[in-house]
């Protein structure tokens, strides 16, 4: 068992329907990882308004053509566009029980329409991931991904036995083109100015809690449980 601060509180069982839960925090905190986690765990599916843009963007639709570029700046997609986009994705059966908004809401008018959009939008809870700025500059240029498994690595904490290649399937691995140091501070930027407001929405609604994102990752999988345990009490 990891040592972290959160041991002390009993987790939700695998069995727990967790509802909808918000991962919220800067690029680079550990949302996509966490979610996955969690997603193993609960078997409710993750949904990443990132992977769907990009999924998108390899499928050449008119939403990837007409986003690619905003996301090679490090901009946000309009509102409206991943709004439609969420609202597709959560008339899936598999949301039934619950399911994990990765990179959603992003702006205080998308926490809004969320709220408009959910029969029962006070189910909803948010935790954010909190890591300092120098340490996200390190994981988003170090990540690295493999194209064929999507398993993620990072050149300086997790490199992978060859260099380039992934473990797994010996794909080569790639680098998301916003992940350069460059389009990161306009990442930052963007999260400041629109992102960071949506948590204290759900401060506000006293549906929030934030969590230590730099202590090893099941770690922070413990912290993010307990947090939930707390908020669904
Ligand atoms: P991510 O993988 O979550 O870091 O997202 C990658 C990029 O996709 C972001 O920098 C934005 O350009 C776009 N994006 C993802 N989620 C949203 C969102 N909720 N609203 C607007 N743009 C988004």
């Amino acid at each position: 068992m990891v040592e972290t601060a959160c041991v002390s509180v009993t987790p939700p069982q695998p069995n727990f329907a967790p509802g909808p839960v918000l991962l919220l925090g800067a690029p680079g905190v550990g949302k996509g990882t966490q979610a996955k986690e969690l997603m193993a765990l609960w078997k409710v599916p993750q949904i990443s308004t990132g992977d769907l843009l990009r999924s998108n963007v390899a499928r050449k639709t008119e939403l990837g053509i007409f986003a690619k570029t905003l996301m090679d700046q490090g901009k946000l997609v309009p509102d409206a566009l991943v709004e439609n986009m969420v609202a597709e994705r959560l008339r899936e059966p598999d949301t039934a029980r619950g399911y994990i908004l990765d990179g959603f809401p992003r702006t205080i008018l998308q926490a809004a329409w969320l709220d408009r959009h959910l029969a029962d939008a006070s189910s909803v809870v948010a935790i954010s991931i909190k890591v300092g700025y120098h340490q996200l500059l390190r994981r988003i240029t170090g990540r690295r991904n493999c194209p064929v498994c999507q398993r993620i690595y990072n050149i300086y904490s997790h490199p992978p036995l060859v260099d380039g290649i992934c473990d797994v399937d010996g794909a080569r691995l790639a680098q998301r083109a916003d992940d350069s140091e460059s389009v990161f501070a306009e990442r930052m930027r963007t999260y400041d100015a629109q992102t960071a407001p949506v948590l204290e929405h759900y401060r506000a609604l006293g549906r929030f809690e934030e969590i230590d994102g730099e202590q090893p990752v099941e770690a922070v999988t413990q912290c993010v449980m307990a947090a939930l345990a707390r908020l669904r009490k």
